[in-house]
């Protein structure tokens, strides 16, 4: 079945002393703990990739990159290319979180043309997609998240969903200590995994990924992840501490589920 991922989002945290230090806390706290059912992966920010990758080399901890530019080169001052990250040992990247989306203006063409140029890079994308509160009060909250999802990967090749995964994160819940309750998350990844199906057949849906992100921490990880479509987390706040990131870890790989 479908192996939890727990990622850890450092957005623009950490200077590089401090990603280092986080690093090897987060890299020998797993060296400890057997993690047969979970994997690992840290986002830290650009100027910490070659660092950190050193850092978690041949520990099964896997680097990721929180954004990407959709051009291979060229005159983009301050961006990063695919060929880029791969280059500093990424192997996923995260594309369109809602800061990028808020802050940035980054549309569903921009996420779309992200992931396809990752997946051209053999990057993995983690896509992530969620409603605001008023989305979610004007009750849309799956009409915007089939848009975002549709958006995303349109034009993507069923057998490319297989190096990918979606990021459900509520806008609302993200950074702010209000977290989905496990139904209203299980409700939105249910949904998430039938357009899967839809784009990529049955197989492909049911090995997909679908992380949870949203205030998750220790103390309600295991009851979200204990959800039958909830397969793993985004975590923000709660990956700066090795301690909680690792406490996570091991609330997905003592969950009840059968995944
Ligand atoms: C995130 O930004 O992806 C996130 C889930 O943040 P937090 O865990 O802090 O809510």
């Amino acid at each position: 079945m479908r192996p939890f991922i727990i990622a850890g989002n450092w957005k623009m945290n950490t200077t590089l002393s401090d990603a280092v230090v986080l690093a090897r806390a987060i890299r020998g706290g797993l060296d400890d703990m057997p993690t047969d059912r979970v994997r690992v992966i840290v986002c830290p920010p650009f100027v910490s990739l070659s660092s950190v990758h050193e850092i978690i080399r041949d520990s099964g901890i896997a680097l990721g990159a929180q954004n990407v530019h959709e051009r291979d080169r060229g005159a983009y001052t301050g961006e990063i290319s695919a060929a880029m990250l791969g280059s500093v040992g990424c192997e996923y990247v995260i594309i369109g979180h809602s800061e990028r989306r808020k802050y940035f203006g980054e549309t569903d063409v921009q996420v779309n043309a992200k992931v396809k140029k990752a997946l051209e890079n053999e990057l993995r994308p983690i896509v992530c997609v969620g409603e605001s509160l008023d989305e979610r009060e004007r009750g849309i909250t799956v009409d915007v998240v089939s848009r975002q999802v549709r958006g995303a990967f349109d034009g993507v090749e069923a057998h490319n969903f297989q190096k990918c995964i979606i990021a459900y994160e509520p806008v609302w819940a993200i950074g702010t200590g209000k977290t989905a309750t496990p139904q209203q998350a299980q409700e939105v990844h249910k949904v998430i995994r039938g357009l899967v199906r839809d784009a990529a057949g049955n197989e492909i849906a049911e090995r997909f990924v679908i992380q949870y992100g949203g205030s998750m921490k220790p103390e309600n990880a295991g009851d979200l992840l204990g959800q039958p479509d909830v397969d793993g987390g985004l975590i923000g706040g709660a990956s700066l501490n090795a301690d909680s990131f690792l406490a996570i870890v091991q609330a997905a790989e003592s969950t009840g589920r059968n995944g």
